[in-house]
């Protein structure tokens, strides 16, 4: 993991939400030192903004699943008009996506929206862009500057300099792209920078994994701007999730970055659960409720595992709040190792599981009984740490696993006695 890269800090929201900062780590317009802030988690409604009671709950259920921002699409005035009475009823920074009308964003802020997402290529001219600007700069807002791979357009007076960068990006894959991108880019801050504007996050999206990667690094070399991370148009959830994780997590893992959307064809609930889990993962966010591990099964199994882990997962999910780590594993190969190191265990044994908690063995029951005995264990597991009785990720016993596999016995006896390599070998061939 490299350090987060330093940018200019923006803020979004008011009192009445909370503020949240998006990047960090230069100096603010007065010269005061900021500091990075965590990278935050954006999703967008998939419903009609004008439609007010369904607006309203579905940003509080995308704010309850954990969306720091939310952004709504404001493409006719109804849209607009539908801001006034939808703000006062929600409790999550919202931003208005506006294209090709520059007068919705001016009725946006007028409505008291917390931020803007433009993409100045397909607004008509540039007095509509300053106009939006000077709105923004009067209410304190800050602005998203978005270019899609899909939506940037060449012009002549600007044809010079992408030749100039295509010599730069000349030895690169995507150098055309990148070229026209960072043109872009500049063509378009310059308007900001001209109206002494620097309230802005940048994005620079494509549905090509790889031109996002190389994308953002590009820009992060050139402006100081915080970047909001995202793959367009990624597809279904099934192959969205990958797609936009392995780039978010690959910029993110360069500390480039400062707020993320993952975006799929599915209800935006799952971008904000995969965006956060992404950021716990990569310890970018301190992780809200359990932190599961479940072995993926194989031909040694001893219990339905996959239907224990879905139920384990969704009543944790409801009941926990603290970032307790469970284990739930299919057998003895692997079990006494991760239960030794998470808070709360279970291997199954010959149709049984055997719970531990804090690496002490607590429980020996059957298979019908392991859901409802995890779930009392972890629940009184919180209790005591709520009660300070606890500490998460403390061991108190070490786990003796019984010896099963043979001649070679479990490994810790012969790991102790100095026979690793032999004990290494017979593991990595059993799972
Ligand atoms: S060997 Fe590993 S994957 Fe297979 S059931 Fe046991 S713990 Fe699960």
């Amino acid at each position: 993991m490299h350090p987060r890269r330093p940018t200019r800090q923006i803020s979004v929201g008011d009192a009445r939400t909370g503020i949240i900062k998006i990047g960090g780590g230069l100096p603010d317009k007065h010269g005061n030192p900021t500091t990075p802030a965590p990278v935050s988690v954006q999703t967008m409604t998939a419903g009609y903004t004008h439609e007010v009671e369904k607006c309203v709950a579905e940003i509080n259920k995308l704010a309850a699943a954990g969306a720091d921002i939310v952004r709504v699409a404001v493409p006719e005035k109804k849209d607009t008009e539908a801001l006034r009475e939808i703000l006062p009823r929600v409790r999550v920074p919202i931003v208005a996506d506006v294209h090709f009308h520059f007068q919705r964003a001016l009725e946006a802020v007028e409505a008291g929206v917390h931020k803007i997402r433009l993409n100045p290529g397909n607004i008509n001219d540039r007095r509509q862009v300053i106009d939006v600007i000077q709105a923004c700069k009067a209410r304190g807002l800050p602005i998203r500057v978005g270019v899609n791979e899909g939506s940037i357009i060449e012009r002549r007076d600007k044809q010079k300099r992408m030749k100039e960068l295509g010599q730069v990006f000349s030895e690169h894959k995507h150098g055309y792209l990148l070229a026209i991108m960072i043109t872009k880019l500049e063509e378009y801050l310059d308007i900001f920078y001209e109206q002494d504007f620097y309230d802005v996050a940048i994005s620079a999206k494509s549905m090509d994994a790889q031109v996002v990667i190389d994308a953002y690094t590009e820009i992060s070399k050139r402006f100081d701007h915080p970047l909001h991370l995202g793959v367009t148009h990624a597809g279904p959830k099934e192959t969205g999730t990958i797609r936009s994780v392995v780039a978010l997590g690959a910029l993110l893992a360069n500390g480039i970055g400062d707020t993320v959307r993952i975006s799929y064809a599915n209800d935006p609930v799952y971008e904000v659960e995969d965006g956060l889990e992404l950021l716990y993962v990569l310890g970018l966010r301190t992780r809200k409720g359990v932190d599961l591990i479940a072995c993926p099964t194989c031909g040694r199994i001893q219990v339905d595992l996959f239907t224990l882990v879905q139920d384990v997962r969704k009543q944790l999910a409801a009941k926990v709040e603290l970032p307790i780590k469970v284990a739930v594993m299919g057998c003895i190969v692997n079990g006494p190792g991760e239960a030794e190191g998470a808070d709360v265990a279970v291997f199954a044994g010959d149709r049984r599981g055997i719970i531990y908690v804090q690496g002490e063995k607590v429980a020996n029951v059957p298979e019908e009984q392991i859901l409802d005995r995890l779930l009392a264990e972890c629940l009184a597991f919180q209790d005591r740490v709520k009660r300070g009785e606890a500490k998460l990720g403390e061991k108190k016993v070490d786990i003796i696993p019984p010896d099963p596999i043979g001649e070679l016995g479990s490994g810790f006896d012969k790991i102790a006695a100095g026979n690793v390599e032999k004990v290494h070998a017979l593991t990595v061939g059993k799972a």
